[in-house]
């Protein structure tokens, strides 16, 4: 059996964990690219190929009950362990409360908290009775500070923040470090994948020139985003480093940012900061 670490990756067909995927591999890992489509898995191989390095794809929709057990299982099978689970996958549901059903509050959880839990879930075993592993969740800024018009993807970020803070003095005692990576504003395809309900519905006509003042202010704070390679190497930097710790951030901003939030002892700074977005 080789002695070189495992890593499983998810969401790997762009952004930020194409980038980890390939900077972990650059690291001497075998890594574990997945995705829903590998159909999409060009730009990962031709990124991986330029830097001379080689990765294993394999297809996995974080939300699928059924791949989950099998994608983890079988690396388990073919590679003998997991020793790092990088859980990156995430996509975003824009619109203030009123906008958001039911229907779209489930599709923001699905992904971004219920698929990380139940693939965590999965990948503890392996890792407790090997007595080591790193468990590296991508967040946000929007775990700690709640943005308008984002409650969904703040609320399933803070959630996560959450289940992994709860989850990281159990796993210790296993020999297993929990970590969350927070970045800000990154350069990749999830603004233009963003869901936005938020044109969809309009409560009485009073939302309109509110969400106007949000899908500006999300166009202005991509103005001068990190690049995905930079994000990635402070998620390559948290799942490989010889000191661990819980909370990552991968910019300025971000510290900027995550900082505000957590000497905001009585949430006013945030409120008042999160305001101005809509003046
Ligand atoms: P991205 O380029 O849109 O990447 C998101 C990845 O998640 C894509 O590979 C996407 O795959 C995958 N994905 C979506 N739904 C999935 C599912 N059900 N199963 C498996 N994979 C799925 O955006 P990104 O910015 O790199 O996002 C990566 C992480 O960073 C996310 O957790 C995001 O919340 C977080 N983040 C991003 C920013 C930012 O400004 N970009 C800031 C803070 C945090 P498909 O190609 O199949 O859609």
């Amino acid at each position: 059996m080789s002695d070189r670490k495992v890593a499983v990756v998810t969401g790997t067909s762009s952004g930020i964990g194409l980038h980890t995927a390939v900077g972990l591999a650059r690291r001497d890992i075998r890594v574990v690219a997945t995705m829903r489509d590998t159909g999409r898995a060009g730009q990962l191989l031709d990124t991986a190929g330029k830097d001379g390095v080689e990765l294993a794809v394999r297809e996995l929709d974080v939300t699928d009950r059924d791949a989950r057990l099998r994608c983890l299982d079988e690396v388990v099978a073919e590679f003998g362990t997991i020793d790092i689970l990088v859980n990156n996958a995430g996509i975003s549901v824009a619109g203030s409360l009123e906008q958001l059903d039911d229907a779209a509050l489930q599709k923001q959880f699905e992904v971004n908290f219920l698929g990380v839990a139940a693939l965590t879930r999965q990948a503890l075993g392996p890792m407790r009775r090997a007595g080591s592993g790193r468990i590296v969740t991508v967040t946000s800024n929007g775990g700690v500070i709640g943005e308008p018009f984002l409650d969904a993807y703040c609320a399933s970020k803070f959630a996560v923040e959450g289940l992994m803070q709860s989850l990281a003095p159990v796993a210790a005692q296993f020999g297993i470090a929990v970590s969350v990576v927070e970045p800000a504003a990154v350069e990749t395809n999830i603004v233009q994948n963003t869901d936005l309900r938020c044109l969809g519905t309009d409560p009485d006509g009073q939302y309109g020139p509110l969400t106007e003042k949000f899908l500006r202010f999300v166009a202005e704070g991509f103005g001068t985003p990190q690049s995905p390679e930079d994000a990635a190497a402070v998620v390559v930097e948290a799942a490989t480093s010889d000191t661990p710790r819980f909370r990552w951030q991968t910019s300025e901003a971000a510290v900027e940012s995550v900082g505000l939030s957590l000497r905001d002892m009585d949430g006013s700074t945030v409120v008042s900061a999160t305001s101005d977005i809509l003046r």
